[in-house]
């Protein structure tokens, strides 16, 4: 039975969706006003584990993911610069055409993550109508106030408020550290509806009965997800920043307008940390994935990165774990691929490999339905593959079949793509070869050795074939590895050492 930690009940539960076998997942999205650094990228791989391992139980998910582009503020208290404006004036562009980018940004790192996209995206401000409607139920039952030209929601009205928040240690930024805002009527009051904007030339505004205007952060959230998923909904995620504000204001929202829960599990992500200090924008700390293109890593090792350490755990990202990480998913690609090559070539015979299979496999069940225990199922797939390696001798074409084909299977969970014979390209390279691709067209021959350089620094290489180029990725020299990466060490005996080629029959 799956079990996942409910940070409303403060305990492991017992999982089960609310209606049949179908799960639906609400998790709050970017805001997209620049590219997503890896620590944001850590808060959505940890909801694709939670869907990969509902889905490798045998559940259907329901996922739905907000774009977050009207500009909301740079505190979570409704105060600060709006974040969408000032990316736009960074850029000299318009809060439009800013949204759009980083949109697709965060899209391309999704996909290079080997994020499963979600069944809706939607933005906020395609949604503004349903958020006006929320704020109207809530008003008629009194639960907000007019002041300063904003409209409140007012907290001492809801008796709920503030249950999911329980240790100040687990709230991220503190509210009591942002500006006050004289309009209110409570500390934790918050908008629903701003008119009055001290920004000049607002350029996103709608009619309102409150008058033109803008919404709170907040609102989007409690109106997208239950009009997408029904309320309750089963499972809300996000990362720990928003336990206190974020998730709080939303679940009074919600509930008190509808007067029944939001949803019922709601699950919180930790922070990745360099030096114990959060990934932030605003920290100036933060690396994005296009840099670690650029230093030569495949995103899919920053995927390996993540897998070792429990969502719920803080993760300290240095260099020196991130080249750990590459050799550790390169040697375990390596190992799987020669899987691939003996399941056709090598003799025929047989001996029992199920046993194995079958005792590792409960490992990995019983290590993901304790709270999605990534980290030890990830060491059980290691610890499979080197008593592989030791019976090589013995194991003929029609095992190492049965070996990949478990592979393939359990990595419908780690989705490190480790059967996949082809390399993905990035986004980005396929970005700069089309790029380099247009200007030798254009016979701008500096600019196309340029950009083949910049293309060679991420890793790859353009051949230019006589049907068109072809990206292939550098044929990077493959550290040898004899023992697991240290945070799988930690987990199982440090016995077993990976499969070596060099002993291939
Ligand atoms: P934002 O775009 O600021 O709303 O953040 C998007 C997501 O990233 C939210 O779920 C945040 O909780 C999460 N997040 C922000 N910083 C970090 C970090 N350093 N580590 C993990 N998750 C983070
Ligand atoms: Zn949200």
């Amino acid at each position: 039975m799956l079990h996942l930690y409910n940070t409303l009940t403060r305990k492991k539960e017992a999982f089960k969706p609310l209606k049949g076998k179908t799960v639906r997942l609400y998790t709050c999205g970017p805001t997209v006003y620049n590219y997503a650094h890896v620590g944001n990228l850590r808060s959505y791989f940890f909801a694709d584990t939670l869907k990969r391992v509902l889905i490798h139980f045998g559940y259907r998910v329901k996922h739905v993911m907000n774009i977050t582009d009207v500009g909301h503020l740079t505190s979570d208290a409704d105060s600060g610069d709006d974040k969408m404006l000032l990316g736009a004036q960074r850029e000299r562009k318009t809060v439009w055409q800013i949204a759009e980018f980083y949109t697709d940004a965060f899209k391309d790192n999704i996909r290079d993550l080997n994020i499963i996209a979600p069944n809706i995206w939607c933005k906020a401000t395609d949604h503004i109508w349903l958020q006006i409607e929320l704020i109207e139920r809530l008003e008629k039952k009194g639960h907000t106030y007019r002041a300063g030209g904003n409209v409140y929601f007012d907290t001492s009205t809801w008796k709920g408020y503030g249950k999911l928040k329980w240790s100040d240690k687990q709230t991220g930024k503190s509210v009591a550290r942002v500006d006050k805002d004289v309009h209110k009527r409570h500390e934790h009051d918050f908008v629903l509806w701003f008119t009055k904007s001290k920004f000049q030339d607002q350029d996103m505004k709608w009619e309102s009965p409150w008058g033109a205007g803008y919404p709170g952060w907040h609102i989007e959230c409690s109106a997208m997800s239950t009009h997408y998923l029904g309320q309750p909904f089963d499972i809300h995620t996000g990362g720990i920043d928003h336990i206190a504000v974020h998730h709080t204001n939303e679940i009074a929202q919600s509930e008190a307008a509808a007067g029944k829960p939001m949803a019922l599990f709601w699950m919180h992500g930790e922070f990745l940390v360099i030096d114990s200090t959060r990934m932030g924008k605003s920290e100036g700390n933060f690396i994005t994935l296009q840099s670690f293109a650029e230093r030569g890593y495949d995103p899919l090792a920053y995927r390996f990165f993540l897998l070792q350490t429990h969502y719920r755990q803080q993760l300290n990202f240095t260099w020196q774990s991130m080249d750990a990480a590459q050799n550790g998913y390169r040697s375990l690609r390596e190992n799987v691929r020669e899987y691939v090559l003996r399941a056709t070539r090598a003799q025929p015979k047989k001996v029992s490999i199920e046993p194995l299979i079958t005792r590792t496999s409960k490992k990995i069940d019983a290590a993901l339905a304790d709270d999605l225990g990534a980290p030890q199922a990830l060491a059980a797939l290691f610890n499979f593959i080197s008593q592989v390696n030791r019976r090589t001798a013995r194991l003929g074409r029609g095992d190492y079949r049965i070996v990949c084909a478990f592979i393939k299977k359990i990595d419908a969970v780690f989705g490190l793509s480790l059967t996949r014979r082809d390399d993905r390209i990035p986004a980005q390279v396929s970005l700069l070869a089309d790029k380099r691709e247009h200007a030798r067209k254009e016979k701008r021959w500096a600019v196309a050795d340029a950009l083949r350089d910049e293309i060679a620094r991420a890793g790859y290489r353009v051949d230019d074939m006589p049907d068109g180029p072809r990206i292939v990725r550098h044929d990077l020299r493959i550290s040898r590895i004899s023992s697991l990466p240290t945070a799988v060490l930690n987990t199982v005996p440090s016995r077993y050492s990976l499969f070596r080629s060099s002993s291939a029959p």
